[in-house]
């Protein structure tokens, strides 16, 4: 646990920050209210920042776009993805000018491209003239000339292109995939994520890709490089437990877990996932941050108490700080969890504090704000309810 205390704000302790995109900065097309704000705060404010993505598929200069539309400040040194991760694994290994297959979208050949790599298309891989039935007869690269193989995702990669890949695997060329991400979320729900299509390849060719994007460390460390600063005085931030958290923990960072994306209280009990921090949203790393104790049998932080007791999770004393309650909950709830409770518990009695980040991001009244100014014997469970 970091030396911040809840008399300065978060981001005190840090000189840089790497940044999650999707469910931190923005959702969608959209811009998380007050993010790009607090973003361009931090920056004025003279800290260092850069985002850090497992998106593979779009070129770094398109995200920056992207981000400067939204408000928020960025140019295309300030994106670093896991394509640029992988591309620079490769350089470490390869001579300038190495022919690498660009498995994935347009941002897998720009980054190869960037470090001084040749990206070569799939349909471009010449077998001893043998053709795949999937390209016509209109090819270059000797399959013997290239040297590795980048798989990231990219919607418009064909079972063709699989087939070649799978085909040029068997040469031994270095294989690094950019990211493991199993699933892919999309407005209706989850589709097959990059970690999916390595999946199938790994089936085909019998072996497996070296992974650069979170969890693992190398994207994090291109993030240091970028930023400059050293990782004890780097925070990462993110959504995501089980990519942006666990991954700053391989990175040996500190992490704040933000709560405007996919994972809320109720995922985090069920996994061994340990964020530095947890805030609601971009905007709290400006403000104290206070840390959770244990006081007799239960967690205070700030103002709220919680206990954990048989009858589940008790708000024994409610803070005008809805996060204060979150926190001082979780804390209850990780000890309960290390302490032996099953997974089907802890993600029942964490739901009621899902619920009350859902009505504070909504901008609605915080469901277990109660003061008791004269001690702690207003106990309400808030489990099950
Ligand atoms: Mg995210």
């Amino acid at each position: 646990m970091s030396a911040c205390t809840a008399s300065q704000p978060i981001v005190a302790a840090y000189d840089g920050l790497v940044c999650d995109l999707d469910g931190v900065v923005y959702r969608g097309g959209d811009a998380v209210p007050g993010a790009p704000e607090t973003l361009q705060r931090l920056v004025a404010d003279g800290i260092r920042l850069v985002y850090a993505t497992n998106n593979a598929s779009r070129v770094a200069g398109d995200v920056a776009a992207q981000l400067a539309s939204l408000g928020a400040p960025a140019t295309d040194a300030d994106v670093v993805s896991s394509a640029q991760a992988g591309a620079a694994r490769l350089r470490g290994e390869l001579p300038a000018g190495a022919r690498v297959l660009a498995l994935g979208g347009a941002g897998v050949a720009q980054a190869l491209t960037g470090v001084g790599l040749v990206p070569v298309q799939p349909a471009d891989v010449d077998f001893d003239g043998m053709r795949s039935p999937a390209h016509p007869p209109a090819r270059s690269v000797p399959a013997a000339e290239v040297s590795a193989v980048l798989q990231g995702f990219g919607r418009n990669v064909s079972v063709g292109d699989f087939e070649i890949a799978a085909r040029l695997l068997t040469l031994g060329p270095i294989w690094v995939g950019t990211n493991d991400d199993a699933t892919l979320p999309l407005p209706w729900g989850r589709s097959p994520g990059n970690g999916a299509y390595l999946d199938l390849l790994a089936v085909a060719a019998g072996r497996r890709p070296v992974v650069v994007g979170k969890p693992h460390p190398p994207l994090y460390r291109l993030a240091l490089d970028r930023l400059g600063t050293p990782a004890s005085r780097t925070l990462a931030v993110g959504d995501r437990l089980a990519t942006d958290i666990d991954g700053a923990r391989a990175a040996d960072l500190d992490s704040a877990w933000v709560l405007t994306g996919v994972d809320l209280p109720s995922d985090l009990v069920v996994t061994q996932s340990s964020p530095t921090y947890v805030i609601a949203a971009l905007g709290e790393l400006l403000a104290p941050y206070a840390v959770p104790q244990r006081v007799g049998d239960e967690w205070r932080c700030g103002r709220a108490a919680v206990a954990h007791a048989d009858a589940g999770l008790v708000v024994r004393q409610g803070s005008s700080e809805p996060m204060e309650t979150v926190r001082a909950g979780l804390a209850a709830l990780l000890e309960a969890r290390d302490t032996g409770a099953t997974p089907a518990r802890l993600r029942d009695e964490a739901r009621t504090l899902d619920r009350v980040v859902e009505q504070l991001l909504a901008g609605g009244q915080e469901p277990t704000d109660h003061h008791d100014d004269h001690g702690g014997h207003d106990e309400r469970s808030v489990a099950n309810r």
